[in-house]
């Protein structure tokens, strides 16, 4: 039998689960909530486990290089990263 790590009763289910950081819930309490499992802020796209503030931190830190790049050219923030998703695109098409 694995031990879970930093389990806890989660206030919301009284299960012994591990809590997160961000809700002090388990992460099945806080899907259900709707909630982001990274920051705990509510999540308006309850299919993703993240809310879009974290994939949005995310993914500018995945593609920071690019964008880096194209600001470079003497692109805005905006239009740099509006390049980046489409050039993200065309690679997931092709
Ligand atoms: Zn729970
Ligand atoms: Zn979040």
């Amino acid at each position: 039998m694995v031990a879970i790590e930093h389990a806890d009763v989660c206030p919301s289910c009284g299960g012994l689960e591990e809590l997160l950081a961000s809700t002090g819930w388990c992460v099945l309490c806080t899907k259900n909530s709707g909630l982001c499992l990274s920051c705990g802020r509510v999540n308006g796209s309850p299919r993703q486990s993240e809310c879009w503030f974290c994939r949005d931190q995310k993914w500018r830190q995945l593609n920071a290089d690019k964008i880096e790049l194209y600001m470079m050219q003497g692109m805005s923030l905006t239009s740099a990263m509006e390049q980046v998703r489409l050039e993200n695109r065309a690679l997931r098409e092709a």
